[in-house]
C-alpha cells in the first residue's frame, strides 16, 4: 500500500541532521512519494534541490507563504516565476492568506496571493493553498482568478468552507489535526463529505504531530513516517478501511499533481 504525503516541510532546518534517515523511515512506512513544501524563495530552492536528489520520490512546490508575503516584492517576483517552471515543481504555493497570525500586512498578503495564482495559470501547475481566518477574501480572490485546480492544504474549516472549495473544483488536504481529540473533532464530521477523489493526506511535518501516536514520540517533531496515522484517523471518521483511504488519496494526488508512480528507489 502506497501513501503520498502531499505536504511536508522537509527543507526545514529541523531535518538538517537526519534528512536521509527520515526519508528512509518514510519509505519503510509505505510513504512512496512526498511533496516538499516551498514557503519562501529559499525553501523553494531547497525543495527543488532535494527533489533533484531523490527523483521520482520527492517533488517540490514553489511559493511564498502568506507569513512571508512582504518578501515577495515586484523585484523578487521574476525569481519565483522562474522557480515555478522548474521540472521538479509540481504545484505553485504554499500561498494564500493568514489573517490569524497576520505576520505580513493583509494588503501584501493579497497581492502575493494574486501573483502566485497568476503563476499557476501561466505554468498550468495546480495551487497549494493556505488559509486561516481569511475565508471570505480568500474565496473571492480564488473566484476572481477562476482557480479550479489545487489543494486547500491543512484544511481545518467547517462544512461551508469545505463546500465552497469543492464547488471550485479544489482538492482538500487533511493533516494530523484530525487526530487531535480536542480541536479536531469537528473535522471528523466534515471529512465525511469530501468525495474520495478530492481527498488528500499530508503531515505538514515538522508541524502537527498526530496526538494519538503510541508510544508517544520523544520529540514533538512530525515526519512523513507518521502519515499512516492520519490515513487511519480519516478512515475511522469515514467508516472506511484505511486501505481504501490510502488507495484513493494516492490516486487523487497522482492525478492532481501529475505524478508517475515511483520507480521504487
Ligand atoms: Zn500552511
Amino acid at each position: 500500500m502506497e501513501l503520498i504525503d502531499i505536504g511536508a516541510n522537509l527543507a526545514h532546518d529541523s531535518f538538517d541532521a537526519d534528512r536521509e534517515a527520515i526519508l528512509q523511515r518514510a519509505a519503510e512506512a509505505g510513504v512512496a512519494q512526498i511533496l516538499v513544501t516551498g514557503s519562501s524563495e529559499d525553501s523553494t530552492r531547497k525543495a527543488i534541490a532535494l527533489s533533484g536528489a531523490h527523483r521520482g520520490r520527492l517533488f517540490a512546490t514553489a511559493g511564498v507563504h502568506p507569513h512571508h508575503a512582504a518578501d515577495l516584492t515586484a523585484d523578487a517576483l521574476p525569481a519565483l516565476q522562474e522557480l515555478a517552471r522548474d521540472e521538479y515543481v509540481v504545484a505553485v504555493g504554499e500561498c494564500g492568506l493568514d489573517y490569524f497570525r497576520d505576520l505580513s500586512p493583509r494588503d501584501l498578503q493579497r497581492r502575493a496571493f494574486g501573483w502566485q495564482l497568476e503563476i499557476s495559470a501561466a505554468t498550468g501547475k495546480p495551487v497549494f493553498l493556505h488559509q486561516r481566518d481569511g475565508h471570505d477574501d480568500f474565496i473571492a480572490i480564488l473566484r476572481e482568478h477562476r482557480v479550479t485546480r489545487g489543494v486547500a492544504h491543512c484544511f481545518t474549516g467547517n462544512e461551508k468552507e469545505r463546500d465552497a472549495y469543492l464547488e471550485l473544483g479544489l482538492h482538500i488536504g487533511i493533516t494530523g489535526w484530525i487526530n487531535d481529540e480536542r480541536r479536531g473533532l469537528h473535522l471528523r464530521e466534515v471529512v465525511k463529505g469530501i468525495p474520495a477523489d478530492r481527498l488528500l493526506i499530508e503531515t505538514d511535518a515538522p508541524y502537527l504531530l498526530p496526538r494519538d501516536i503510541r508510544p508517544a514520540p520523544k520529540t514533538r517533531r512530525n515526519e512523513p513516517f507518521y502519515l499512516p496515522y492520519v490515513a487511519r484517523a480519516i478512515a475511522a471518521a469515514r467508516g472506511e478501511s484505511w486501505e481504501t483511504v490510502a488507495a484513493a488519496s494516492t490516486a487523487a494526488a497522482r492525478h492532481l499533481f501529475r505524478l508517475s508512480p515511483s520507480s521504487g528507489q
